[in-house]
């Protein structure tokens, strides 16, 4: 699922772009792509993704 949602970041002013990082999460590690300001670096990571991906983790977890 994707969202297509344009951020401004508050410090800077300047839009942020999609830019894939790579988060750790219960000794494993997954990429994803986050909003990322060009001009400071802050990502924005909503909570509904961060909810998401933690437990789409713990589900692959379980299953193995
Ligand atoms: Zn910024």
């Amino acid at each position: 699922m994707e969202e297509k949602q344009k951020l401004i970041c508050d410090k800077c002013k300047v839009e942020m772009v999609e830019l894939e990082v790579e988060f750790s999460y219960l000794n494993r590690s997954f990429r994803h792509k986050v909003p990322r300001c060009p001009e400071c670096g802050q990502v924005h990571i909503s909570e509904k993704l961060a909810s998401g991906r933690m437990s789409d983790v713990e589900k692959n977890l379980e299953e193995k």
